[in-house]
């Protein structure tokens, strides 16, 4: 066994969670070593659509750019009897499906949904992860860990070699999936309907059939005849999934997948491999609690969910999102310990409600004909807008208490996107911004540090940023807006909707969620900004 350098925090896992929370971190200049079992990126097409705060978290990373061109924006849903046959009919749309407005610019700069499936995200994920230095070791496992006071000690072991090695970090991110060891090691209980009754077979296969699915190359393809009912899942021109609802009377051989997929396909002589038959069955559960000392959970590990609302990368990038910067303002001596415990306390509502609310969903409804009611009654579904973002985070890392409107989950829900105004808790709203004569979003001011916005007569803050970014040892970007100021706001909507006098100010946090807002300018802006960041960061816990 050999002993390994130090790290600031040991990632578990090189899913989706795992990788974007290598890149937040290296992003905030925390180091970090991301293990991953699998001795390679994956290429199991499972999330198929991102939306648009997915986007805006790769947007953040400077890869949005890449994700857009690695994905399409059409990714249909229809129905053939062969994917060789002619014509096919069509499904609606994800976009209408799981319409979250109907005013999507005025929401985000990013579209609603985006086509990129984890296939494609992954190794997109890992490779701009390498390219900017961060530590990922494929063909890694995590085998067991203890923690202390200080840190935590991980034996990890080389799958090829069997040699172990020791690794110490100050802290553990778990993004090890649905069936987290560590969750389990951690002895950390999950609540929810855990293992459906729903069973699926997912056939992996490898074949040519580009010149078959030309002009389907990103659509879900149900066929749907007598002898053969299944999805096709394409992703790429030489391998693709075949998703089919389990009768219990068939064996899955192999040679019986084969003969599907053949049927499926409609072309009799074509080579087919069938690479992987999984038996699966979609779960909803939720860990709980997603912080043990310095343990946290992340992505599936923290909350598993049905597919059916294609939530689960999701999901776990936002909560990611949350966590990696309260990691770094702690690990750089910025914010007390008690900022991590607001990880748990903001995400884990939000997640519950999500996997719970993801019971049911368009997914289903085609494969299996039907949703089953009793698993979410239709009164108690929420909409895909208070699920991706019309949610509101309450914990010590925001501050001041307007009222919002509370679900049956105990989350905080906004009507609607005229509800996203700023209001503490919620992500900053988008809008068209100027700088420099070019058009931003508010959502382009951040790249990991806090950003203050004050109105045309908010000078005093903008002048009290740079003493109280000092006193606490983070950064805060601050801009006033106004026709004579460096950020302008055209037509002065983006602040009228704030509903702010113009000297008022809101504070975002590094994540993008606003943090505090005053409508009062006071005698000594400088200290009452000291004051605020002092208790968002939890600096005296
Ligand atoms: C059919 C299907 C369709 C889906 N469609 C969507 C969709 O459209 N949209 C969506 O948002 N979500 C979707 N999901 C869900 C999505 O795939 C998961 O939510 C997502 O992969 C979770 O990411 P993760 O990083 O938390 O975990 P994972 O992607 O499961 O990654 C965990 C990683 O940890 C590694 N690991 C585990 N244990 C160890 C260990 N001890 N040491 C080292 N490494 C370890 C594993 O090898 C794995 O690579 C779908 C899922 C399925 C099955």
């Amino acid at each position: 066994m050999t002993d390994a350098a130090n790290t600031s925090v040991l990632i578990v896992g090189a899913g989706g969670a795992g990788l974007s929370l290598s890149l937040l971190l290296e992003q905030h200049g925390v180091s970090s070593i991301l293990v991953e079992r699998r001795v390679d990126v994956s290429w199991l097409p499972r999330a198929r659509n991102l939306n648009f705060r997915t986007l805006e978290v790769f947007r953040g990373l400077g890869l949005e750019k890449e994700v857009l061109a690695a994905g399409t924006h059409v990714s249909r849903t229809v129905r053939k009897d062969s994917l060789a046959a002619s014509g096919h009919q069509d499904f609606p749309s994800i976009e209408d499906i799981l319409r979250v407005t109907d005013h999507p610019e005025a929401l985000s700069p990013e579209p609603m949904f985006w086509y990129c499936p984890q296939s494609v995200t992954e190794p997109l994920l890992g490779a701009a992860a390498r390219e900017r230095g961060c530590d990922i070791r494929y063909g890694l496992e995590l085998v067991s860990f203890t923690q202390d006071s200080a840190g935590v000690t991980a034996t990890v072991s080389d799958r090829a070699t069997g040699a172990q090695t020791v690794l110490r970090a100050d802290y553990l991110v778990a993004a090890d999936g649905a069936h987290s060891h560590v969750r389990e090691q951690l002895g950390v209980p999950v609540a929810g309907k855990g293992v459906l009754e729903e069973h699926y077979i997912f056939v992996y296969f490898r074949a040519p059939w580009a010149d078959v699915v030309r002009g389907y190359e990103s659509d879900a393809v149900l066929i749907d005849r007598p002898g053969v009912r299944g999805f096709f899942l394409i992703t790429d021109p030489d391998r693709g999934m075949f998703l089919i609802q389990q009768d219990f009377e068939q064996e899955y051989t192999p040679e019986h997948c084969r003969e599907l997929i053949l049927d499926g396909i409609g072309v009799p002589d074509l080579p087919v491999e069938v690479v992987e038959i999984a038996h699966w069955r979609p779960a909803q559960q939720v860990a709980e609690r997603f912080r043990v000392g310095r343990v946290f959970l992340a992505g599936d590990a923290a909350h598993t969910m049905p597919p059916k609302l294609g939530m689960g990368v999701n999901t776990a990038i936002a909560g990611v999102h949350n966590l990696a910067w309260k990691l770094a303002a702690v690990l750089h001596k910025q914010a007390g310990d008690a900022l991590l415990d607001t990880y748990e306390v903001e995400r884990h509502p939000i997640a519950a409600l999500i996997s719970r609310q993801s019971l049911v969903g368009p997914a289903a409804t085609l494969i299996t004909g039907g949703e089953d009611d009793a698993l979410l009654p239709a009164e108690e579904r929420v909409s895909m807008f208070s699920l991706i973002i019309g949610n509101r985070y309450r914990s010590r890392a925001v501050l001041s208490e307007p009222p919002a409107h509370p679900a049956p989950d105990g989350v905080e829900l906004l009507n609607g996107p005229e509800d996203l105004t700023g209001v503490p808790g919620t992500r900053i709203p988008h809008g068209g911004l100027a700088r420099n004569g070019e058009s931003i979003s508010p959502l382009d001011l951040f790249d990991g540090q806090f950003v203050l916005l004050t109105g045309p007569e908010g000078a005093p803050w903008t002048n009290a940023a740079p003493e109280a970014a000092a006193a606490t040892g983070v950064r805060v970007a601050a801009y006033r807006l106004g026709p004579d100021a460096d950020l302008r706001d055209p037509d002065g909507k983006w602040w009228a909707a704030t509903g702010l006098p113009a000297d008022g100010v809101l504070l975002a946090r590094p994540d993008g969620i606003v943090a505090w807002r005053t409508d009062a300018l006071p005698a000594d802006p400088t200290s009452v900004l000291t004051a605020t960041l002092t208790a968002i960061l939890a600096r005296d816990s």
